[in-house]
């Protein structure tokens, strides 16, 4: 999948996320949230970049997405001492890291599931899962994923500033 289709599945993935997050009282959140899920979109396909490192392979797999929350976790354990706010769900800020760092790039691996090559989410186990909806080049599929993630995302928030601002 190229970075439109990425991004829209960013989206999709983050207009349910973000509607809640908007409705609790949560638009700091809210933002970080989107902000730091787009900006990790492509981040498993830095394997284009890494000699030795196969197309697919280890960036590509909860291994890595796990590896990524450990490290969001990680700062965010030193951010909870100093700083206390309140954080969504109720959960602990190092819980809550771990979470937006895996689910940033399982995100990315969502939109590589549904092209023929598949993704290795069990990496070093040797098995591809696809859905073999489209390839990872086709334009409609690239444009339309990104257009309904605009579409989701700009409804998810004018939903729930609408539901806000009704009495
Ligand atoms: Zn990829």
């Amino acid at each position: 999948m190229f970075r439109r289709g990425h991004l829209g599945v960013a989206m999709l993935t983050l207009a349910p996320i973000t509607f809640w997050l908007l409705t609790t009282g949560y638009p700091v959140f809210a933002t970080l949230v989107a902000g730091t899920v787009l900006y990790l979109a492509m981040l498993p396909d830095v394997d284009h970049r890494i000699p030795g490192v196969s197309h697919r392979g280890p960036t590509h797999s909860l291994l890595f997405a796990g590896i990524v929350g450990a490290a969001f976790a990680g700062a965010a354990s030193f951010v909870e001492p100093v700083l206390s706010v309140a954080v969504p769900g109720g959960v602990s800020m190092v819980a809550f890291g771990f979470l937006l760092g895996f689910g940033a790039v399982f995100t990315h691996l969502l939109g590589d599931v549904i092209t023929p090559a598949g993704v290795n989410f069990l990496w070093p186990y040797p098995k591809e899962w696809s859905l073999y909806l489209t390839s990872a080049d086709s334009m409609l599929w690239n444009w339309g994923l990104f257009g309904l993630g605009v579409f989701a995302m700009a409804g998810s928030v004018v939903l729930a500033v609408q539901g806000v601002a009704l009495p």
